[in-house]
């Protein structure tokens, strides 16, 4: 039976790893189906302490994982599917047939999932045109004209970072005011390749049939006209969604999907939550850092006292 199995690679998960090998408790990290988690779709980080010039997301997030591998760490590239988490042992069920692991504690560190509108042509081009990463799929669209839909940080750094590749970048936010910090704002307020267009929301994808994004019809939500846009690729910033789907029946959740914890304690003893899992908050590679040293430290504490 393991002591600790960590499940998700990104900072959170990465840094209880860090810790609980530090610890000697030999932790075993799952790592799912985009390892290193969101920070590996980021290009620049510049507000992660330590780092005198921007780092790119990648590469902090990879020497995290060198790190603890260094420590000790081992790695298993596989998902959770089922668990059983109440008592001990607590069972892992793998998306690899019959595969189950077995563990005193659990730290969660699923992080969460860009969201999308739910249109049905969204659906259909995604992948061709339509994307939730614009630092993964943007440089596909060189010189093309694209456009970001949000109001957030998000739709922020997306815009700028895309304003380095495409002929020209819209930012369709459906309100007249960005979310998004004010430096960030300032900056895509200031660029002239970008220019924002308020209080819209996309009624339509085109186009289905040609199986490639054209353009987007969109709708003015105070004066309800229509209008069309020509693009070449639409890029989702619109937030996230906590991934949670294996634990949601067993784990407390908010009402906003994201679990419940308190200094990392789950609702079940020696199951723990680190990083956006369970912080729809300041979701900051810092501070999912820091509460996956929580984690690490509260594991630790439940070995020593209540296992
Ligand atoms: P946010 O939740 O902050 O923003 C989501 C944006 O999408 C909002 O503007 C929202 O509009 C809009 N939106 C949501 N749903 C819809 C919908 N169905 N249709 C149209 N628009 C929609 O998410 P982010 O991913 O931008 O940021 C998450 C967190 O991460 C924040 O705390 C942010 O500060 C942080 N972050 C920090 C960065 C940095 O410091 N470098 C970089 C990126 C993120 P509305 O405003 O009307 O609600």
């Amino acid at each position: 039976m393991e002591d600790v199995v960590i499940i998700g690679g990104g900072p959170a998960g990465l840094t209880a790893a860090i810790y609980t090998a530090r610890a000697n408790m030999k932790p075993l990290l799952i790592e799912g189906p985009l390892p290193g988690g969101q920070l590996t779709q980021t290009t620049d980080v510049e507000n992660f302490p330590g780092f005198v010039q921007p780092i790119g997301g990648f590469d902090l997030v990879q020497n995290m994982r060198q790190q603890a591998e260094r420590m000790g760490t081992r790695f298993l590239m596989d998902e959770v599917v089922g668990c059983e988490l109440a008592g001990t042992p607590k069972r892992l069920q793998l998306a690899t047939p019959g595969a189950t692991i077995e563990t005193r504690t659990v730290i969660v560190a699923t992080g969460a999932s860009a969201r999308y509108l739910g249109l049905e042509s969204e659906r259909a081009l995604l992948g061709k045109g339509v994307s939730g990463c614009a630092t993964c799929d943007g440089p596909f669209f060189r010189g093309r004209r694209v456009a970001v839909v949000g109001g957030g940080d998000t739709a922020m750094e997306d815009a700028l970072y895309l304003a380095h590749l495409a002929s020209q970048v819209t930012v369709i936010h459906r309100r007249d005011a960005f979310r998004a910090s004010p430096i960030m704002a300032d900056r895509v307020l200031k660029h002239d390749k970008i220019r924002v267009i308020w209080n819209a929301v996309v009624l339509e994808i085109l186009d289905v049939a040609k199986g490639t994004v054209t353009g987007v019809r969109l709708k003015d939500v105070k004066t309800g006209q229509e209008s069309a846009l020509e693009l070449d690729a639409l890029f989702m910033a619109i937030g996230h969604t906590p991934n949670t789907k294996a634990f949601g029946r067993q784990l407390t959740l908010a009402e906003d999907g994201y679990l419940v914890a308190e200094n990392t304690r789950t609702n079940l003893p020696g199951v723990f939550a680190a990083g956006d899992v369970q912080d729809h908050r300041y979701r900051q590679a810092v501070t999912a850092a820091g509460s996956g040293c929580m984690a690490a430290l509260e594991a630790e504490r439940y070995l020593e006292t209540e296992a």
